[in-house]
């Protein structure tokens, strides 16, 4: 017998195996097993076997090592989608496999959660010995029927830290189980009551309900402003799937799955929900793994990667903020959770519900095509009326002050009404540290990485407590002393000490340019002493448990004026908050990429839902370019009027939608051969091109620098394919890659990003 065992590398075949006589039984599609690749094992995923080592000479074949996943398997539904993701992305099998497996190809068999229960006679045993709180947590866990858990929900079920569970287990307390028999869970239907939807609810829910009961593949485009009452529909959609028998999968951005959200939804179905996140550890991700590939989790909710999840019977897909740009993965393989979701679904002829505010270019196009189904809530479900958004002229405000601040005079009159009416402020800027870059305006120098072609961020090695008294010129660049900063690439994190002295031309005029969130911070303790401020960007709030923690923080009251990044933008519920003030709407604006407008109406859309989710709300753009269409149309609360402008202009320039792309890059720290290679591909996709069946018009630009012309120190030289359709962009890709006068030199790395969201 052999296999055929798919590796996570990039190599085009899978790789032929013998099976041993010992392994025979455990070995089959959808094992991973260790194998000898090389000098070395590996550790891949079977994907078929046969009885004939299919034309490969026997004696040069070696023998699969061992199984290394014991209970796990990725079923024949998700291998056929790996198949899908790995040919549609350019991805080798096993790379695509090894994010279908939501664990990794690791050797998982040490990662088996440890299982503990209390043992029976735990009082007979411990006669006397017990401190009470030994002896309570005894006692919570005979209360709870003896309950077999991983050690962690053990502890959690005894209220319990680590220690004494240590404890227990060594007094024999407690005593290591095996992992207790799943059996698929009878559907409780044990909800809380839906909510009495309204009317144009009522007319969405019926199209969707209608879909899930029968089963059908359809995409429903659920485009509703910011507390619309779009999380009801999904909810009432998922409780369809579950009174069906079926399950359900909501993909969320990570950024919008906190407690309040998994609370929704538990406090809806009373039942255990999966949650997806991309912190758990391995051995969380086995044990959700196993209690969804069992039946026992009904729901999962999670972000990209949950797109994966091994739910049997699935009965309804949801993407929530299907615009968002978390959902494509920036490695190998580089899929978007959205495509292949509706990819997922269709297979399995079930309906997905696609919801977002600002939906994207790409979907919306599709709707207005009929491709897919549009539903519309045009109102907020609690009858609480949208903000009221103004702008502030920039321009205009630096005009007439001699010493400009960040905050414009209506921006700082709006604060300090919210202080004293004891209401939230929340103000964003997508930018953290001081500043953007360190500039020398006599010679125009910028600081910049030495691995990266990047200008390094300017940061405040002083945090608290300084004033930004220095402030002159112009509302965004200040001259200071050197010595207060720290430049950072906010690319490869490296960090070095700002020069006081331009390194070019030796002046001591240096300037920084630009703000960033520490500037908002100085400015604003300089402004508002007696107020409680709070900064999330990725310094202060970087990872899920401090993110969380802030959270909790807001929610208690315990900020007057919250202020960061993109981490504050998103779907997050903010009761307190009356006023949303945006430092720079222009942001974002300039950037060298096509979705560039798209991103800044969605951000600041965005931005502004997170006014007045109880009361009525106001929002204030600062802008020095109040009239772009971008600002215009987030100020109005149009998005279908941006969209349909947008729309214009895609289509003039050949863009997506219009068009569909693949950007490839070639990268070498030899920028020579980094540019002769991609000159060799730009020209062989050129030629070939004429030569796809069906004909069909394909553009070939490039090669041109990468706008990050440098990264981790490899030269970048990008080629972009474009078609009407992805069928013969891939077929031109894949011509030239298989043509015998394409070679890539060892050093040279190609990447390949299908249908690319970042253009960088
Ligand atoms: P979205 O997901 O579109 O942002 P939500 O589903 O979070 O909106 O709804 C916003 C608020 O409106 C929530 O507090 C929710 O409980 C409430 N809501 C939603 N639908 C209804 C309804 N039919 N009747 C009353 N309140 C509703
Ligand atoms: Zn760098």
């Amino acid at each position: 017998m052999f296999a055929q065992v798919a590796l996570n590398l990039p190599l085009a075949q899978p790789y032929t195996y013998a099976v041993p006589e010992g392994l025979r039984s455990r070995v089959a599609p959808g094992v991973l097993v260790s194998v000898p690749f090389g000098k070395r094992a590996q550790i891949g995923c079977v994907v078929a076997l046969s009885d004939d080592a299919g034309g490969v000479a026997e004696e040069r074949i070696r023998s699969i090592e061992d199984v290394v996943s014991p209970e796990y398997r990725i079923g024949p539904e998700l291998l056929a989608l790996a198949r899908f993701v790995s040919d549609y992305y350019f991805a080798s099998p096993g790379e695509a496999l090894a994010s279908v497996s939501v664990v990794g190809f690791r050797d998982v068999k040490s990662q088996r959660a440890e299982f503990l229960r209390l043992v029976d006679d735990w009082r007979e045993r411990s006669t006397g010995s017990l401190t009470p709180k030994q002896r309570a947590a005894c006692e919570r866990l005979e209360e709870a029927g003896f309950p077999v858990e991983p050690r962690q929900n053990l502890a959690k079920a005894a209220g319990a830290g680590p220690s004494i569970i240590k404890k227990l287990l060594d007094l024999g307390l407690l005593e290591v189980h095996d992992p207790p028999a799943l059996e698929e869970q009878p559907a409780s239907l044990d909800f809380a009551p839906h909510l009495m939807p309204t009317a144009e609810q009522q007319s969405a829910l019926d199209a969707v309900l209608a879909a899930v009961a029968k089963p059908e593949f359809r995409v429903f485009l659920l485009h509703g402003v910011t507390g619309s009452g779009k999380t009801e529909i999904y909810l009432q959609a998922i409780a369809e799937a579950l009174h069906l028998g079926k399950t359900a999968l909501c993909l969320l951005p990570e950024i919008s799955l906190t407690p309040q959200t998994v609370a929704r939804f538990q406090e809806r179905f009373r039942q255990e929900i999966g949650v997806f996140h991309s912190q758990l550890t391995r051995r969380q991700k086995l044990e959700l793994h196993r209690r969804i590939q069992s039946g026992a989790v009904r729901v999962v909710i999670g972000a990209r990667s949950a797109v994966f999840s091994p739910l049997p019977k699935l009965g309804v897909l949801i993407l929530d903020e299907e615009h968002d740009g978390s959902y494509k993965q920036n490695e190998t393989p580089r899929y978007h959770a959205r495509d292949v979701g509706i990819v997922r679904a269709q297979r399995l002829g079930i309906p997905v519900v696609l919801g977002s505010a600002t939906p994207s270019l790409e979907s919306w196009h599709n709707a207005m095509g009929g491709k897919y189904e549009l539903l519309r809530l045009s109102t907020r479900a609690a009858g609480i009326e949208l903000p009221s958004v103004r702008t502030v002229d920039l321009a205009a405000e630096v005009q007439d002050q001699p010493r400009p601040s960040l905050f414009s005079g209506e921006l700082i009159a709006a604060i300090a009404q919210r202080l004293e009416a004891g209401e939230q402020t929340l103000l964003f800027l997508n930018r953290r540290g001081f500043s953007n870059f360190l500039f020398c305006p006599s010679c125009k120098w910028v600081a910049k990485c030495d691995e990266d072609d990047v200008a390094l961020t300017v940061h405040r090695r002083v945090r608290r407590g300084q004033q930004a008294s220095d402030s002159q010129a112009d509302l965004f660049a200040v001259t200071t002393d050197p010595k207060d900063f720290i430049l950072r690439c906010h690319f490869c994190g490296s960090r070095r000490d700002a020069p006081t002295k331009c390194p070019e031309c030796d002046s001591d005029g240096l300037i920084t340019v630009g703000a960033g969130t520490q500037r908002v911070e100085e400015e604003l303790a300089a402004q508002f002493p007696q107020a409680r401020l709070m900064r999330l960007d990725q310094d202060t709030a970087g990872g899920r448990e401090k993110f969380l923690a802030a959270w909790e923080r807001i929610m208690s009251g315990e900020a007057d004026i919250i202020f960061g990044t993109q981490m504050i933008a998103k779907g997050l519920h903010l009761e307190g908050v009356s006023l949303v003030g945006v430092v720079l709407a222009d942001i974002g604006l300039f950037i060298p990429d096509f979705r560039a407008e798209e991103r800044t109406f969605q951000l600041l859309t965005q931005v502004a839902g997170r006014s007045g989710r109880i009361a009525k709300g106001e929002v204030i753009f600062q802008s020095y370019m109040p009239t772009h269409t971008a600002i215009r149309f987030a100020m109005a609360h149009d998005t279908e009027g941006f969209m349909a402008e947008e729309l214009m202009r895609r289509r003039k320039l050949g863009f997506p939608p219009f068009t569909r792309m693949a950007a490839v890059t070639l990268s070498d720290a030899d920028r020579d051969r980094a540019y002769e290679a991609a000159r060799r591909l730009a020209f062989l996709l050129g030629r070939l091109r004429s030569s796809v069946r069906p004909p069909a018009r394909i553009t070939v630009n490039g090669p041109t620098v990468a706008p990050l012309a440098r990264l981790a120190g490899r030269f970048r030289y990008r080629i972009l394919l474009r078609a009407e359709t992805h069928r013969p962009v891939a077929a031109v890709l894949r011509a030239a890659l298989a043509h015998p006068d394409w070679t890539l030199p060892g050093s040279t790395r190609l990447t390949i990003d299908v249908d690319p969201l970042d253009l960088l």
